[in-house]
């Protein structure tokens, strides 16, 4: 992509977007989040103070199609203390302490007894594991290696184990930022929020999501952009059993996860394939002199399993860096905030802003002189631009490409493609013609509208 495409989206202020988004991921970083609860609660009040959010509750219990609402899991204190009170293992050190949804567990017990509610990783001593227990009856704590094999040494020894914790009814939270837009059509941008104290899964994805929603908040906008953050899974199924009305409207979206660390960026296919977002994805990551890597769609991974469900099949991909399970400090202690630095949250930005903005401005178009090449100096273009810079020998040949593609048929994204155009170059060009009235827009025509029956 040329310099002039990437400034446009990615703005000139991208190193103080990347210490903004990192500074926000600090204030959230200690909060303990989970599937449900205070820590959830906090951190999307956290993000409303940046971009106003609206907050809606969801009762456990709630059928969301073949699901249901948890109980809420409220977490007070989590311990485990030898004879002299001293805590070996404590959460109010690191969230990760303790296995997430564990039930309350109050008792005293041997080493050689609890040895085997300890989770940790023998091949990464220093780290300490992330464990939850969604959905079963059980308890545990998680404790990295060395400390694990220290206590291990006195199998005899007593400890008091302390899971003060309630899991009862109550809701899950569910935060959303609706910025509306001019058309009918939605983009959907979307971050899981249900974990604790790891920064590249998912506070990266979050913050990220944020900044986007903040710099969307600015500009004029053709689709309505609905910002989300919620629990992973379930969250995701119980926002479309909710939301059905913006799911019909849905014309692209990203799930946004693991856009720190320092590695390449993987896009992954909707199921459809051949989506616009897929498409818009494809040419920014060509553009974008990052490294990168499209992969097809498959049932697995975040919640574009649920988006991409036979049922609702929406035009959704998810954009990361390095993927789940590919890097050593996934789901460790290790994904801390050193981790995730500003230099990788500006890139994964401005890779996630510029696909966004080619979403958005892609339009189909029709030539209102479609017989001949029109003559643009009678039609006013250019007098005004120069003419012998740069910029305006690049805009006349994208316009050249514009008016001749545009038979109703191809999409800018299409021209862009076609021409081997930067796709802002394209839609520039567009805009001069529209203006012009060399071009209009056609509309009804998308094919990531979802078809009705
Ligand atoms: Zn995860």
């Amino acid at each position: 992509m040329s310099a002039a495409a990437v400034q446009t989206a990615r703005g000139l202020d991208l190193e103080a977007r990347g210490h903004a988004m990192h500074a926000l991921a600090e204030r959230l970083f200690p909060l303990h989040r989970s599937q449900t609860g205070d820590g959830l609660r906090r951190t999307l009040a956290e993000i409303g103070r940046e971009v106003a959010m609206e907050v809606r509750e969801i009762p456990s219990g709630t059928r969301v199609f073949d699901w249901e609402v948890p109980d809420e899991w409220t977490l007070r204190a989590a311990y485990v203390a030898d004879g002299e009170g001293r805590r070996v293992i404590d959460a109010a050190r690191s969230n990760l302490h303790v296995v997430a949804y564990s039930r309350p567990v109050r008792a005293r017990m041997p080493w050689r007894t609890l040895r085997d509610r300890v989770h940790t990783l023998p091949d990464r001593p220093a780290w300490i594991p992330y464990r939850t227990a969604y959905g079963r009856d059980e308890w545990g704590f998680c404790l990295d290696h060395a400390t694990w094999k220290a206590l291990d040494r006195e199998p005899d020894r007593e400890y008091e184990v302390v899971i003060d914790a309630t899991l009862a009814p109550g809701a899950m939270t569910v935060g959303e930022i609706v910025l509306p837009g001019a058309g009918d059509g939605e983009g959907l941008l979307w971050a899981h929020a249900c974990h604790p104290s790891l920064a590249n899964d998912n506070l990266s994805g979050i913050v990220v999501a944020a900044e986007l929603a903040r710099w969307l908040g600015e500009r004029e906008r053709r689709l309505t952009w609905r910002i989300v953050f919620a629990p992973a899974t379930i969250g995701a199924i119980a926002w479309l059993w909710s939301r059905g009305d913006a799911v019909e409207r849905i014309r692209a979206g990203l799930v946004l996860a693991l856009l720190g660390g320092s590695g390449g960026f993987t896009y992954k296919r909707s199921r459809r394939g051949d989506a616009g977002v897929d498409r818009a994805a494809a040419h920014v990551l060509a553009g974008s002199g990052e490294a990168y890597e499209i992969r097809p769609f498959e049932p697995f991974g975040y919640d574009e399993r649920q988006f991409c469900s036979p049922g609702f099949d929406l035009p959704v991909g998810r954009l990361t860096r390095t993927p789940h399970g590919e890097f050593p400090e996934y789901h460790t202690s290790a994904d801390d905030l050193a981790f995730a630095r500003p230099e990788d949250l500006a890139g994964s930005w401005a890779v996630a802003a510029d696909i966004v903005a080619c979403v958005e401005g892609n339009v189909t178009l029709r030539a209102t002189k479609p017989y001949g090449e029109p003559r643009l100096d009678v039609h006013g273009l250019y007098a005004g631009q120069g003419g012998a810079d740069d910029g305006g020998a690049a805009i006349r040949r994208a316009a050249a490409w514009v008016l001749n593609q545009s038979d109703g048929g191809r999409d800018l994204l299409a021209v862009a493609e076609r021409a081997g155009l930067p796709f802002d170059a394209v839609r520039r060009a567009a805009d001069v013609l529209i203006e012009t009235r060399l071009l209009a827009e056609e509309t009804g025509r998308s094919h990531d509208r979802k078809e009705t029956p």
